[in-house]
Formats: structure tokens, sequence, C-alpha cells
């Protein structure tokens, strides 16, 4: 054991924004819960306090041991820990995306790729007025998409797989969306991903689509453990997650990992999900 170190215990900081922990030397802990220092060294200490987390200080030391409370917790505990937490404070969790039925979904999902919802939903109205049916864009050519579609991401490849989809849909499919994972994938530029979405937004099927955020999300929270790819995570979430929610899960951590807990510097202080966040239990502070 390094000196100094005090293994499996930490302190706050004065400014109750850096907590120190095992790894943390001497120094660390004697200037913990007086100076800060960091504060010290940066100078933050005065911007800190000011910028201190909306919830209040009693409130994050509750969280704190709450946290501490259920480091060991079980997986399948976590799970239902973190489902009820957001069933209660996030009913109606749902797409960002504008769609009135599942061809504009299914659009509106291919575009999305690499791209926001919001930049999507700026687009799509002009782009579906103008080709608001299968039959409707499968009769448009590659440049006539991407007039409408220019500032979207990869807009060549987007308007050449939208074309393609869309003769698809209407050669095999009757102009209609099918209603199964190995016939829309079989669509062109429509992946696992995609098919995911459509199938739990329009028919609420049991299908975890795992993006970006749902991938880092989950890994962070818990609910994922050594997870390497998508399809690990997706088979991960879906042998906890009951039937039931799985659509609705997937909007919760989505939403979760695009306005809280951010790639670069998750918002802890802002999270309601804290105590029981593997990530907040085992990693450093962001300083
Ligand atoms: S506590 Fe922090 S890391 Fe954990 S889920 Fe919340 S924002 Fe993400």
């Amino acid at each position: 054991m390094r000196r100094g170190v005090l293994p499996g215990r930490f302190s706050r900081c004065y400014c109750f924004r850096h907590r120190f922990d095992g790894k943390d030397t001497t120094l660390h802990l004697l200037y913990a819960n007086f100076l800060c220092f960091y504060c010290i060294i940066y100078k933050k200490s005065a911007d800190t306090r000011k910028k201190r987390p909306k919830i209040g200080r009693s409130k994050i030391k509750i969280r704190t041991l709450h946290a501490k409370s259920n480091h060991n917790m079980t997986t399948r505990k976590r799970y239902e820990k973190v489902m009820e937490w957001f069933a209660a404070n996030a009913p109606s969790a749902e797409s960002e995306l504008q769609y009135k039925n599942a061809f504009e979904l299914l659009v509106a999902v291919m575009l999305s790729a690499q791209w926001t919802d919001k930049r999507v939903n700026m687009v799509t109205p002009a782009l579906l007025t103008a080709y608001p049916t299968a039959k409707a864009m499968a009769a448009a050519t590659k440049d006539d998409l991407l007039h409408y579609i220019r500032s979207v991401s990869y807009p060549n490849s987007k308007a050449e797989h939208l074309v393609g989809m869309a003769k698809k849909l209407v050669s095999d499919y009757g102009g209609e969306v099918p209603h199964s994972l190995d016939e829309l994938t079989s669509l062109p530029g429509v992946g696992r991903k995609t098919a995911n979405v459509v199938l739990a937004v329009i028919w609420s099927e049991p299908t975890m689509a795992v993006d970006t955020h749902i991938f880092r999300v989950s890994e962070r929270i818990g609910l994922t453990t050594n997870s390497k790819n998508v399809l690990q995570t997706e088979t991960q979430l879906t042998k906890y997650i009951p039937k039931e929610l799985i659509p609705k899960a997937h909007h919760w951590l989505l939403l979760h990992g695009r306005y809280v807990c951010q790639a670069r510097k998750p918002k802890c202080g802002e999270c309601g999900i804290i105590s029981l966040c593997r990530y907040y239990q085992t990693q450093p502070p962001q300083m």
C-alpha cells in the first residue's frame, strides 16, 4: 500500500467539486475538506463555489452515502433500480424525430446516422412533402433527393440509399414498411440499429437499438460490463430489461446520454441516478 493512501475511502474538497479517493497522496488528503489542492493551484476555488451543483451539499452527501452502499449491488438489482428511477422520472420519454408513419420514421432514422435529430427535423418536412410515400420516392433520382438533404452528413450516400430503399419497398413489400428485422435490414442503407428503432417505436417490439449514447451510458452506469461493441451491449441490455420496458428504455438511456451523461463531461451533479452509477462510484472526478 502506498504511503498516505486510504483504500476505499474518499473525501471532498472545500469547494465540493473535487473528490479524492484511494489513488490520491497524503497532500491531497490533507487539503481535502479544508482547502482544495487543485483549487489553490489553479485558483478555481471562488469560481467553482459559484458553480456548485444546484442539488446542494447535503443532498450530494446523502447520494454519496447511497453510492457507497450501492457499490456492491448485483447487476439485476442495478437494472431494477435504474428502470424504476427512469419510469418514475421520465415516463413520457419518446423519439425526438418528427414523423407521422412508419415510412417517415424510416426515412428520418436513415438520415439521422452521424447527424443530430434536430438537424434531421429541419430537412424532413420539405423532403416528405415532396416525396410522401415510398412510391413517390422510388420515382425520384438521387439528385432530386440531394436538393433536400444537402445539409445532412454524407448526403450522397444517404440520397442513394433512400432511393434504393424506396424502390425495394415498392418492388418487394407493396410500398409498405415491413415488420421484421430481417426484412428491414434487407433494405439498402438500413442496418440493425435503424431497423430496431422502427420496430420499437412503430410496433413497440422489444428491440434495443444501441447507438453511441446508449453504448456509453450503459457501460458507465454498470448495466453492461466490458461490452466491446453495440451487439454485445444490445444482448446484455435485453437480457435484464423486462420486455415491455425495452422500447421505453431505449429512449431513457439515449436521452440521458444526450443531455446528462455526455461523452466528454458527464453532468454527475445533475444526475438522478448518481447513487446507482458504477462510473461515479469507481472513477476519479472530472477535473
Ligand atoms: S452519475 Fe455521472 S457518469 Fe453516472 S450516469 Fe449520471 S452523469 Fe453519467
